[in-house]
C-alpha cells in the first residue's frame, strides 16, 4: 500500500511502479504538462488503455479542486477568518500555481484506479533492456 502511494506521488507506472508516466518531469512545461509515452518503458503497460480514457480524469480533477477548496475554507475561512475577497483571491492563486499538478495527478489517480499492480509485470515484458536500468525522465 505504501509502495503504491509512493509510486502514485512519483507518477510511476501503476502496473510495475518503475516506468515514468510522463515524458517530462517538470510539470511547469505548460505545453507538455500531460505528454505521456505510449507505453511504460519497463512493463509495456499502455498509458492510455482506451481512446478517451482520460476524459474520466475530469472527475478526479473535480474531486481534487473540491478538496483544495474545503481545506482552504477550513484554514483561511474559519481558522484565519479572512474576508471573502481575500479567501477567493488566495484560492484562485493556489489553483493557478497548482494547475499543472492537478492535471497530472488527476490522470495518475485515474490510471491507478483502473490498472492494478503486478509485481511480475517487468518480467513479462519482452523489452529486457529496461528491466534493471532506471529510466530518467527529461527535465
Ligand atoms: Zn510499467
Amino acid at each position: 500500500m505504501l509502495d503504491t502511494i509512493s509510486s502514485l506521488i512519483k507518477c510511476k507506472c501503476p502496473k510495475c511502479h518503475r516506468g515514468n508516466l510522463f515524458i517530462y518531469s517538470n510539470p511547469y512545461r505548460i505545453k507538455r504538462v500531460v505528454e505521456m509515452p505510449e507505453e511504460c518503458s519497463c512493463c509495456g503497460q499502455k498509458t492510455e488503455p482506451e481512446p478517451g480514457f482520460y476524459y474520466k480524469a475530469m472527475y478526479c480533477t473535480y474531486i481534487i479542486w473540491v478538496t483544495i477548496f474545503v481545506m482552504n475554507f477550513l484554514v483561511l475561512g474559519l481558522w484565519l477568518d479572512l474576508s471573502p475577497f481575500s479567501f477567493i483571491s488566495l484560492y484562485t492563486i493556489q489553483l493557478i500555481i497548482l494547475l499543472p499538478f492537478i492535471f497530472r495527478y488527476a490522470r495518475v489517480i485515474h490510471i491507478y484506479i483502473s490498472v492494478k499492480y503486478d509485481k511480475n509485470a517487468i518480467y513479462k515484458h519482452p523489452n529486457k533492456v529496461m528491466r534493471s536500468s532506471t529510466h530518467k525522465p527529461i527535465d
